[in-house]
């Protein structure tokens, strides 16, 4: 069994930093790992170059051995499909990387987005920011207390979203601090956390963070980004579980992958678990057309289809959303469907 790389481990981390640290870079190494043979994949790796390959171990070890179709392999795993161009595709399809503040978007009048942290715990190879220059808008103490001096200049904001990159990137002390200036200011009555890290590394909900969300003199909501049934283990649900305990509303956010989860039944699977999760299904986003994920594209037609199939099959509350981020549009834009929901 080959070596995981092993990153930065630092004295008294709490376990989910070391988890974080336990991750895989080479996508060499990671297909030995789940006992693919990696011969025939090497024109693939080159793609690392295009966007680095980050994924942990505990999101490794929910894939099939053996499987080089795995579901949430293909999510990590390069192709020399990357490297294709396609009309319609760019840098930079959501046009955002213009800032007030560096590392805040305020898109909408009542809302801002608060990139809290530039990284993510795994690359996920259709992302929409792989070509975002996150190191001009990476945060610091100060960039945070700008963020926070430009949200209490405008009151109409009421609801402060943590993105990034991942904002559970962020230690809970961090997290913390931003909660108690957030508390002291009274136009907040939501906060909403977009995240990835709790569903590849469980370990990250920690008591601490529990308690902080808890107490917290907003509701809080946390918007998880699961794809697949595959991901949602039994860590994964109980996880889930600890936050609705600490009063937490779940939601969920997944991408229609080619090949990945745009088949009927790999929907049913993913939205009945997330409900027995205690997530409830959001948006179901069309890829947003950014250079290297042309292969992941599924056509707006063939996911009308889909849902059409979807809404004959599961109750409403358990169809997520069809929509398209189109750039420059401050808000998502519903895809029509032809159809009333049940
Ligand atoms: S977790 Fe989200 S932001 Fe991070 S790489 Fe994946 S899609 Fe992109």
């Amino acid at each position: 069994m080959p070596q995981i790389v092993v990153q930065n481990i630092i004295p008294h981390q709490s376990s989910w930093q070391k988890e974080l640290g336990q991750v895989f870079t080479d996508p060499e190494k990671l297909l030995q790992y789940l006992a693919i043979d990696p011969t025939e994949y090497q024109a693939s790796f080159k793609a690392r170059k295009l966007f680095p390959v980050r994924v942990p171990v505990p999101f490794a070890n929910r894939m099939v051995q053996g499987d080089i179709n795995d579901p949430l392999l293909k999510q990590v795993m390069t192709s020399s499909d990357e490297f294709i161009t396609q009309a319609g595709f760019s840098d930079d399809p959501l046009e955002e990387q213009d800032t007030p503040v560096p590392g805040l978007l305020h898109k909408y009048d009542n809302r801002v987005l608060l990139m809290l942290r530039t990284a993510c715990a795994v690359n996920c190879r259709y992302c929409f920011r792989r070509h975002f220059p996150y190191q001009d808008n990476s945060v610091n103490q100060q960039g945070i207390n700008e963020a926070l001096d430009y949200i209490s200049a405008h009151p109409k904001i009421n609801e402060v979203i943590l993105s990034g990159g991942d904002p559970l990137m962020a230690n809970d002390n961090h997290i913390i601090r931003l909660i108690e200036s957030l508390s002291t200011n009274p136009n907040i009555t939501r906060l909403r956390i977009h995240t990835r890290l709790p569903v590849v590394i469980p370990s990250r909900i920690t008591d601490e963070l529990l308690n902080a969300l808890k107490t917290a003199p907003f509701n809080v909501i946390m918007v998880m980004h699961i794809n697949h049934g595959n991901e949602i283990d039994t860590e994964v649900a109980t996880m889930a579980q600890s936050l609705k305990a600490a009063n937490v509303t779940l939601l969920n956010q997944a991408v229609l992958l080619k090949d990945i989860n745009d088949d009927e039944s790999s929907q049913i699977t993913l939205n009945e678990k997330l409900f027995a999760a205690g997530i409830m299904p959001y948006y179901l986003h069309l890829l947003d057309k950014v250079n290297g994920a042309v292969h992941f594209d599924v056509p707006e037609k063939s996911a009308i289809n889909l849902m059409h199939q979807l809404y004959r099959q599961l109750p409403g509350f358990l169809v997520p959303k069809l929509v398209r981020e189109i750039g420059g549009e401050a808000h998502k834009t519903p895809i029509d469907l032809g159809l009333m929901p049940n």
